[in-house]
């Protein structure tokens, strides 16, 4: 199969694993930088992430722009993304999702630290964007233009993670499987640390600590493809699922 074939694939298991979690609805999108080309991305055209099949996924260039003809409706947030992928070479996949669990952070202003080991991957800092400090309080507020992306995308900055006000947030991460990785255990990291706050000060975790995680889960690991194939399996489309990599053909480490 060849390497465009795949990046289809593994963007409809991505689709399929966020909504399968919970992480999307009938809204929320992930998108991929196209592998032979830096300039552009590829994503589902308008449709639910629990829907999406390999013939749904058009290519955008990074405005947003549909690299050939299609009649099919893109999603209105799509600038999201390519503002994301222009502001940041290193990033190679995208979410925006509405997930509940982030929710209160972005209204509140209250810090979202990472307290649960698997939670290091939203990283030290979470920022918020709000889109009404430089649109006004009059938006839909969806992020409907590249103006509004390259906002969102000055507020992310370095980070993995940013909070959009009233709205959801936006991930990113150095490949799909790591920005599916953020997308299903921010959520998980919100709700332990909700709970948490019942019962005293939540002690976030130590940046060494985020740190030394780092490596653990770059798409080359056996214990990236672990969590791959485990969530491809419970959205039902193992049947996609590429060729694992060297170090995960045998058994896993923890
Ligand atoms: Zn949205």
């Amino acid at each position: 199969m060849n390497e465009m074939d795949q990046a289809r694939r593994d963007l409809v298991i991505a689709n399929r694993i966020l909504a399968r979690e919970d992480v999307v609805d009938a809204y929320g999108h992930v998108s991929m930088r196209h592998p032979q080309d830096p300039g552009r991305y590829l994503l589902s055209w308008s449709r639910s992430p629990e829907l999406v099949e390999g013939g749904d996924i058009v290519e955008f260039t990074l405005d947003g722009k549909k690299v050939s003809a299609d009649n099919r409706p893109p999603y209105l947030e799509r600038f999201i993304h390519g503002a994301i992928y222009e502001a940041r070479p290193d990033v190679q996949a995208v979410i925006h999702s509405h997930a509940e669990d982030l929710l209160p952070y972005g209204i509140t202003h209250a810090k979202l630290p990472p307290v649960i080991h698997s939670g290091s991957v939203i990283g030290n800092d979470v920022p918020i964007w709000d889109i009404a400090e430089k649109f006004g309080r009059a938006t839909n507020l969806l992020v409907v233009n590249m103006e509004q992306g390259r906002d969102l995308a000055k507020t992310l900055a370095g980070n993995r993670l940013a909070l959009m006000r009233g709205h959801g947030f936006a991930a990113a991460g150095r490949s799909l499987m790591d920005a599916v990785r953020i997308g299903v255990y921010a959520p998980k990291n919100a709700r332990v640390h909700m709970a948490a706050l019942r019962l005293g000060v939540p002690l976030p975790l130590h940046p060494g600590e985020i740190e030394a995680r780092t490596d653990l889960f770059n798409p080359n690991t056996a214990e990236m493809w672990r969590a791959w194939e485990y969530w491809a399996r419970r959205a039902n489309v193992a049947d996609l699922l590429g060729e694992p990599p060297k170090a995960a053909k045998g058994t896993s480490r923890n």
